[in-house]
């Protein structure tokens, strides 16, 4: 008798699991095969190179990784929101998903700002580092919690360039009564060296800039750029983009419609942003030389560098505000000191890894 339960139970064991499978099947089968049509806002024109190819490549891969369960439309900025209105058609429900950059929304959620990228803080490689296996993640969901948001990285550009000017920056003395589109944390550290700081969004740059309505703008770095023509409106192109050293782009889902999806889709569109987030980093790095050879040799922008001594003082500045912007806030603060820590920890060995490496390989 003893021998023959011992035969039996792993086949015991084997008809019940089976049945519990079938019985979780049965429970979720309805959610599981429906099929959904979700609307996607963006904050950037439609099939903008880069930052709006993201969305359009996430929902190219979720709806083939799903088998055309999921579909995805996505608008460009102004097709149904404005370009800043994304963050609220996603928190209030009327669509479903988003895409943009976190510190676009700054005056509603301080601590956003962290998920895309702050003044000399954390590069491409760093931020995705820190969001996905340093505790950044959590608190951005935190963060987007009380908005009904549920954040996923969804793309990087990489390190920016400071922008378009008309006139030459030599000192600090160059920056005051400067009218300059800056987002973000950028954009206070401007304002605190003199200059006046405005938030517009990328489509409106160009005329801006040919108008007067701004004396000088930053937007991404060549690739994206030259798209934009600011070489026909602005003789200098300055280096390095210290206030966007690695920014990160948003994938935003409305957070009643995601906890109400099946778990398969959330993967897949988990997975899908992630693909993306590395794919439009490495679209960048692929195509920003060849687009500054072409500003400098076709189109005689005039490439400079950002004296040492300025580049210094916006970093004085830009730990100050981040400091006190910190202790302003709770929020802020907590998401602060988990990205400081690891920036001073990352940083400390990328200087005898990466660092050393690259001026080995350059010099
Ligand atoms: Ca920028």
């Amino acid at each position: 008798m003893r021998i023959q339960t011992l035969y039996l139970l792993p086949l015991i064991i084997l008809l019940s699991s089976c049945s519990k499978e079938v019985d979780l099947n049965a429970a979720s089968n309805e959610t599981d095969n429906k099929n959904y049509n979700w609307r996607l806002v963006t904050a950037w024109p439609k099939n903008y190179p880069g930052l709006g190819m993201a969305p359009e490549r996430i929902a190219k891969l979720v709806e083939e990784m799903s088998n055309g369960q999921m579909k995805i439309t996505v608008y460009g900025a102004g097709e149904q929101v404005p370009a800043f209105g994304v963050f609220d058609a996603v928190s209030n429900g009327s669509h479903q998903m988003g895409h943009s950059g976190g510190y676009f929304w700054k005056g509603k959620a301080p601590a956003a700002q962290f998920f895309t990228g702050v003044p000399f803080g954390l590069t491409a490689d760093e931020i995705n580092a820190w969001t996905n296996r340093g505790g950044g993640i959590e608190l951005w969901r935190e963060v987007y919690e009380p908005f009904n948001i549920y954040p996923i990285p969804a793309g990087n550009t990489g390190t920016q360039m400071f922008g378009w000017f008309n006139k030459e920056i030599n000192s600090l003395d160059d920056v005051k009564g400067l009218k300059m589109r800056i987002p973000g944390i950028g954009g206070e550290v401007l304002k605190r060296a003199g200059g006046i700081p405005v938030t517009l969004p990328g489509g409106e740059l160009f005329t801006a800039l040919q108008t007067g309505v701004i004396d000088a703008t930053e937007w991404v770095g060549p690739y994206n750029d030259l798209t934009f023509g600011f070489q026909q409106v602005a003789k200098y192109y300055y280096y390095p983009g210290w206030h966007e050293p690695g920014s990160m782009l948003e994938l935003l889902i409305n957070k009643d419609e995601w906890d109400a999806l099946p778990k398969h889709l959330q993967v897949i569109i988990d997975t899908a942003a992630k693909a993306v987030n590395q794919d439009i980093l490495d679209e960048y790095t692929a195509k920003n030389n060849k687009a500054l050879r072409e500003l400098v040799d076709v189109h005689g922008v005039e490439l400079r560098k950002l004296p040492d001594d300025v580049i210094a003082e916006f970093k004085v500045i830009s730990n100050q505000i981040l400091e006190e912007n910190a202790a302003k806030d709770e929020l802020v603060n907590k998401v602060y000191q988990s990205y400081k820590q690891f920036k001073e920890e990352v940083s400390a060995y990328h200087k005898v890894s990466e660092d050393s490496f690259v001026e080995a390989r350059n010099n």
